[in-house]
């Protein structure tokens, strides 16, 4: 694994080298992570709102003719699309499992032979759940997320076993990984941010076009699409981890919002609410 560099001390160094490479291609096609990357993490995913600024950049950029938007998260379609709210965003949600927007409409085949599934295990989750009200099933159709950031620490464990238990009859059909306080459970397919990325690339004509590629994320979900896109795009970790497959890094969503003021001012758009 190489050492990301720091983006803006690249650009410090070098000019506006990396800047100016994107602005040269016709098109600049920006994949960007939610959680953690155009907001910062909260507590509650219910908190984690689009500042005013953030939105107003997001609007204008996909309101332009030279960048396609593309929003990659966990988060399911209609909780992201609320979320942002903005036309003209593609949204690859549920992990890249659903692609949707602009025109484009598109769902992993064998993710809907597994709805009953999913159905099934959240219905028996919520029911085996029941007495540990600090605990939250997010039903995302596709998938079942288990938060339990806001349990108590001995009940953790208990929590976990039930899950397990859970999933049990559908275990050939269904993987759970474990994140940061949280309990994924899909279907059994070989997919992820990477694949769902390429499959986006491939949908927009990506390589007839020549457009440039820029990928931005925070979490080990996104070492997939970082992983992926090696030698198709400008990859860009952000937070404070350097053991990551992209080429740069950025500290925080502020830095992102940073980032993306530049890339406008060098396609000379104007855009209202820029920061110093
Ligand atoms: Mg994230």
């Amino acid at each position: 694994m190489s050492t990301p560099e720091y983006l803006f001390e690249r650009r410090n160094k070098a000019g506006s080298r990396l800047i100016d490479k994107i602005t040269s291609q016709r098109k600049i096609i920006l994949l960007l992570d939610y959680d953690g990357t155009l907001v910062p993490i909260k507590k509650k995913p219910s908190l984690a709102l689009l500042s005013a600024s953030m939105h107003k950049l997001l609007k204008t950029l996909a309101a332009h003719s030279n960048f396609i938007v593309i929003v990659v998260t966990g988060r399911s379609f209609s909780d992201i699309k609320k979320l942002i709210g903005i036309k003209n965003i593609i949204y690859a949600s549920n992990h890249g499992f659903q692609i949707s927007g602009n025109r484009i409409k598109w769902i992993h085949p064998g993710v809907e032979r597994n709805l009953s599934n999913i159905k099934k295990i959240s219905f028996s989750l919520n029911d085996a759940l029941k007495s540990f009200p600090a605990t939250f099933v997010e039903d995302k159709k596709l998938t079942l997320s288990v938060h339990f950031r806001n349990e108590k620490n001995n009940f953790i464990p208990v929590v976990k076993k039930i899950v397990a238990k859970s999933i049990q009859p559908f275990q050939e059909n269904i993987i759970k990984t474990t994140g940061k306080k949280v309990i994924e459970i899909r279907p059994n397919i070989n997919w992820n941010k990477g694949k769902a990325v390429l499959k986006i690339l491939t949908m927009l004509q990506h390589r007839k076009n020549k457009n440039s590629v820029i990928c931005l994320g925070d979490d080990k979900t996104d070492e997939d699409a970082f992983r992926a896109l090696k030698n198709k795009a400008i990859t860009i970790h952000v937070g404070s981890k350097r053991n990551t497959q992209a080429h740069f890094y950025l500290y925080n969503s502020k830095q992102v919002k940073t980032f993306l003021e530049m890339i406008l001012l060098q396609n000379k758009i104007k855009f209202p609410m820029l920061s110093g």
